[in-house]
């Protein structure tokens, strides 16, 4: 059965260098991700899990089945994670824009918690830039984690594996988040899945 696909990347696989390498995604896109879309399809047939949509296994799963999570939480993250990053990366604008002004005093300001955030997850996990009730806020997560799978709504990740940067950068992942960030985050993306935020999440701060 092979319910879920390996979702192609929005751009080649050099449309990235020389931030992120064709070697990094021939194993981080062409191994590791597809692994976990692999193994998710060996887990699913036969369960309650089958009809459902990927989001809905994700938030289904967690906290209860973590091996079902885990691979699946992973698909969504790493799907996730390619959008959130663009060759044309250029500058937030409009409504997001405003967004980041009001609650973070500026995009450098974002730009820098979401490195801090990234910097200090320790070990695997992913730096993510999401929005309640269209207030934005910078958070971090551990392996297989996302806001989503708490119903929060994701405007951007980074992906701050190990195997998002070693081929690249070595032990120096502050290095790369200042180079992806500061490169490579998809502004439009960040707007659209802003737009999309359709039902105010009570946050709990
Ligand atoms: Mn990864």
């Amino acid at each position: 059965m092979t319910k879920f696909t390996l979702a192609p990347l929005p751009w080649t696989d050099t449309a990235l260098e020389p931030v992120i390498s064709a070697k990094t995604l021939s194993f981080h896109y062409g191994k590791h991700h597809k692994a976990y879309v692999d193994t998710l399809n060996t887990l699913v047939p036969g369960t309650p899990y089958a009809d459902m949509k990927l989001e809905e296994i994700v938030k289904a799963s967690a906290g209860k089945d973590p091996k079902v999570f885990n691979n699946a939480g992973q698909v969504w993250n790493h799907d996730f994670y390619w959008r959130s990053l663009s060759p044309k990366s250029g500058k937030p604008s409009g409504k997001l824009a405003q967004a980041i002004e009001r609650d973070f005093g500026g995009v450098d300001k974002l730009v820098a918690a979401l490195a801090d955030a990234g910097k200090t997850q320790f070990g695997s996990g992913w730096a993510w830039l999401t929005s309640a009730g269209g207030k934005l806020k910078v958070e971090k997560t551990a392996n297989a984690e996302s806001p989503m799978s708490k119903g929060v709504n994701c405007l951007l990740t980074v992906d701050v594996w190990e195997h998002a940067y070693y081929l690249d950068y070595q032990n120096a992942r502050p290095k790369y988040l200042e180079e992806v960030l500061g490169k490579l985050l998809n502004w439009d993306y960040a707007a659209a899945n802003l737009d999309k935020e359709s039902q105010p999440v009570r946050s709990a701060v």
